[in-house]
């Protein structure tokens, strides 16, 4: 794995290439912090799938690598079983209604088989459906509302729940024989850790304060 990560640096003209042969979809290479694979994000034009793109840029460039110890801990294991590069599919919804799918050898879209081919087989895939993840309610926003933080709540949920969603699928990929009940609880139990973390410091920053208090 960790040398198909650094042999990867060049198929010179590889990314251009796909680019061009993937015309009617957009596609954003998102790379992440050391450890973490190079993301191929692709998905619809329109607004609504540029925003998710976007969204889920800053949820793998700024918060991922920004973790608290604690958070970032429950994932450590996962990064060096996952290939150099994942595809993600963007989507608004799912035909199954569900929030994301990790997609098994075999079962690709052209895009990753493509990739797949030009890089030797360190790749995966998965698929998000951002409006769903949207909509997706783990948990009441009441119970971390800060009546405050209004639409921006929403906002956070988000950011929070398509970065859950995210690492929900690269752990099925990392680890295919964890039960979905056990990546499932963790990966409910991370969004409600992050969130708690992103109302906290937005608090702090509109009220232009850091935290004085002490935790209990
Ligand atoms: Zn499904
Ligand atoms: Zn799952």
């Amino acid at each position: 794995m960790r040398t198909a990560k650094k042999s990867f640096a060049h198929p010179p003209g590889l990314w251009q290439r796909l680019m061009e042969s993937f015309r009617g979809r957009r596609q954003k290479l998102v790379r992440g912090d050391r450890s973490a694979p190079l993301l191929l994000l692709s998905y619809p034009p329109g607004s609504g799938a540029e925003e998710a793109a976007l969204e889920l840029e800053a949820c793998y460039t700024h918060t991922l690598p920004a973790l608290s110890d604690a958070l970032a801990r429950r994932y450590a294991p996962m990064w060096e079983h996952l290939p150099a590069v994942v595809v993600v599919l963007l989507r608004p919804r799912s035909a199954c209604g569900c929030l994301g799918h990790h997609h098994p050898r075999g079962t690709e879209s052209g895009l990753a088989r493509r990739l797949q081919t030009e890089l030797g087989g360190s790749t995966g895939e998965i698929d998000l459906a951002y409006e769903a993840i949207r909509r997706w309610q783990p948990l009441p926003l009441s119970s971390l509302a800060s009546a405050e933080l209004g639409d921006r709540l929403a906002q956070l949920h988000f950011h929070a729940a398509l970065l859950s969603v995210l690492v929900h699928e690269l752990e099925h990929m990392a680890f295919p024989q964890k039960p979905e009940r056990i990546v499932r609880s963790g990966s409910n139990e991370f969004y409600g850790m992050l969130m708690e973390e992103l109302v906290r410091a937005e608090s702090g920053a509109v009220f232009g304060m850091k935290e004085s208090r002490r935790e209990s």
